[in-house]
């Protein structure tokens, strides 16, 4: 896996992160609860903001080393831009300044669109989307855009050299608005030339898959243990019929870019934490200078092994996913630093590995004598650019070289406050308001929802997939295509059993013995219900995640049932109807837990045992099926809450305090700025690339 990339968090998928991109978090103690997540919203896309908790426990050498890294994270910002397509930066230019220039009437639809697609073009750093991969089209009429170019004063229009306005115009008008020009940025269609039908500025114009990839194909070296990433840092282009590599670098493309990230390196690198970490931004500038792809794997050992540092950062080519082939790396930067309470938290439980493992209710014959729990570092986001902005992963695992990970190790981490960020959006999205039986599981999950969803990610990353054993002679692959399913079932169940335990209020990890009950609350209805908003009328569930969580929740509502002696309620949950809505209520929270016990020691046999046959059934009878008439009715009730499939944040702005001498006494870092605001500032004071970039 590599990187964690965020996609589609709707509040509903918000709390059940993925598996392997668990959130790892506490509140922040200085959290300021007056503090407002939301800032903007438009067509599918909302806008929040994060808060840097803990930037004051920071030195100010550590805090200055952020201010001059944030700096360089958005100096790449036009970079990205030009990456995604040949004609984004003339695009948004022109449109930035119909914006500044707009005499007309702005409450005119046409206006009203033109600012929605301008905030679009901004959010995808360019005119396709940033998850479909597809072209969005204006709103507003062609005449509309004609009009206001011409409108413009001369200079502000990004002519290309000895082009008319007009024909300025009739160059653009196609690439915005005709559904059949650039139509996708990254095809990855079977049977075309998925290079050709790409509109991504990865490759020249003419330059075909086949060229491309015996290209690449003839420079590598075979059996070579330790090769570079061809093809990472250039666009590869025909000149006079030959291909060449346009390297992106001082001197290269994106010249003007990179000497300025550079500036900010340098200025970093002289408040570095340590001789290692100076010695990691040496290698990065070095490598910007020279486009030298080993002196790149030297840097990313560098990063890797860095591991003593508080701040750390990513800047530069990274992730590959916007190239069709996967070589051409798209620029990117996060700047963080550790948050060492939630690190802390997850060194605890790991250290406990043991006692979590000996005291677990499975038979002694399937665990582990000797166990180890994994750790993992929390970060706290500081600053996003490039690729990572405005859309963001919510984790990070890198280096991505294969053989670095292998001989020199990878850090994975998960960013703790974004994560908090779209929780608290999702707390004002109406989500639990509809799902959610009564104020007193609401309250419960305002007050503890984020934490103990956390923790139980913890738990089963940390504790859940290390434990247990297979008895001699059993194969690992013996539960085939059920393999996913169980072994996540085992993971969760792991984590469910013991965020209830006293021995976590002990640890001091959770806040008190009952603020458990959010995640069994949120847990259970996510797995009988909510979770259905992700699969299509008439479908089954496919996904390993989506049946492991069905088949704990069918599982522990159908033994549940009965179990209750006498009182208002017999059954331990159950599934109640109200104003012809179906809501999950839960009777009996300590023989809930008694029952993910003890299905997580019939799970755990059938692994240790290998025995498929009970795997096959229990995933058929609990795991797969949908009640097609709750799916309907969950589908609507979440169709009318109209919440936004995608999400993006807004940066903090840092400003450095200075004495009456010109010295630098402390860096602020505040909150105030909006969207529109932050993309115009970037666009005025990070805007070093030409237009074109050929
Ligand atoms: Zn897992």
């Amino acid at each position: 896996m590599k990187k964690t990339a965020l996609i589609a968090m709707t509040g509903l998928s918000m709390m059940f992160a993925a598996c392997s991109g668990g959130s790892k978090t506490e509140q922040a103690a200085n959290e300021d609860s007056d503090f407002v997540y939301e800032v903007d919203a438009f067509a599918d896309l909302e806008i929040l903001r994060y808060q840097v908790s803990d930037f004051d426990s920071l030195t100010l050498q550590q805090k200055e080393m952020i201010y001059y890294l944030s700096q360089a994270a958005i100096e790449g910002r036009d970079i990205l831009f030009d990456q995604n397509g040949r004609y984004n930066l003339a695009i948004r230019r022109t449109l930035e300044a119909i914006y500044e220039n707009y005499k007309g009437d702005k409450e005119s639809n046409d206006y009203k669109e033109f600012e929605v697609y301008l905030k679009r073009v901004w959010f995808s750093n360019g005119i396709h989307h940033h998850y479909g991969e597809e072209k969005f089209l204006p709103k507003f009429s062609e005449e509309f855009f004609a009009e206001q170019v011409k409108a413009l004063p001369a200079e502000k229009v990004p002519v290309k050299d000895g082009q008319t306005v007009d024909e300025f115009i009739a160059m653009l008008t196609p690439v915005m608005f005709d559904p059949n020009v650039m139509a996708k940025k990254v095809n990855q269609a079977a049977g075309v030339d998925i290079i050709l039908t790409s509109a991504n500025n990865y490759y020249g114009e003419g330059v075909t898959q086949k060229e491309a990839e015996a290209f690449y194909t003839k420079m590598r070296v075979p059996n070579d243990q330790t090769p570079v990433s061809y093809g990472l840092n250039s666009r590869l282009v025909k000149e006079d019929g030959q291909l060449v590599e346009k390297v992106w670098k001082v001197g290269g493309l994106y010249s003007s870019a990179i000497e300025r990230i550079i500036g900010w390196l340098e200025k970093a690198k002289a408040v570095a934490e340590n001789d290692k970490q100076k010695d990691v931004i040496n290698k990065l500038i070095s490598f910007y200078q020279s486009g030298d792809l080993k002196m790149f794997d030297n840097y990313a050992i560098a990063w890797a092994t860095d591991t003593d540092s508080r701040v750390d950062f990513v800047n530069g080519f990274t992730e590959t996913y916007g190239d069709p082939l996967g070589m051409k790396a798209s620029w990117e930067s996060i700047v963080n630093f550790k948050n060492m309470k939630a690190t802390k938290r997850t060194e605890l439980i790991s250290s406990n590995a043991q006692w979590f493992e000996d005291h677990s209710p499975v038979d002694t014959r399937f665990k582990k004598k000797e166990v180890k729990g994994v750790s993992a570092k929390v970060i706290t986001a500081a600053q996003l650019g490039g690729d990572c902005y405005p859309a963001t992963p919510i984790g990070i695992n890198l280096p991505n070289a294969d053989w670095i990970r292998k001989e020199h190790g990878s850090k994975s981490v998960t960013i703790e406050n974004l994560m908090e960020a779209y929780d608290k959006a999702a707390q004002h999205s109406g989500f639990n308001e509809e799902f959610v039986w009564s104020d007193v599981e609401l309250n419960s999950l305002r007050e503890y929802g984020f934490i103990t969803n956390n923790l139980h990610t913890d738990l089963h990353e940390i504790l859940g997939h290390g434990s247990g054993q297979l008895l001699p002679g059993i194969s690992s692959d013996a539960m085939k295509e059920h393999g996913s399913t169980i072994e996540e079932t085992r993971a969760d169940l792991f984590g469910l059993y013991y965020i209830a335990d006293a021995k976590l209020v002990e640890l001091g990890i959770i806040p008190n013995k009952d603020a458990y009950k959010a995640e069994y609350y949120k847990f259970m209805m996510n797995g009988l219900m909510t979770q259905l908003t992700r699969i299509e009328p008439g479908k089954n569930i496919e996904e390993a995640h989506m049946r492991n969580r069905q088949l704990i929740a069918r599982w522990v509502l159908e033994k549940g049932k009965g179990q209750l002696a006498g009182g208002t309620a017999t059954d331990v949950v159950e599934l109640k109807v109200r104003d012809g809505k179906t809501y999950v209520v839960i009777n009996d929270y300590e023989k809930l837990r008694g029952l993910f016990g003890e299905l997580l020691a019939e799970i755990q046999r059938i692994k240790s045992e290998g025995d498929y046959k009970a795997a096959n059934n229990i995933v058929n009878a609990y795991a797969v099926k949908v009640d097609q008439k709750l799916l309907k009715e969950v589908l609507d009730r979440y169709k009318k809450l109209n919440l936004k499939p995608y999400k993006g944040f807004v940066n903090p702005v840092y400003e450095l305090v200075k004495d009456k001498d010109g010295k630098i006494t402390d860096i602020k870092v505040t909150y105030k700025e909006g969207y529109v605001e932050q993309m115009m500032r970037y666009s005025k004071e990070f805007s070093s690339l030409p237009t074109y970039n050929d």
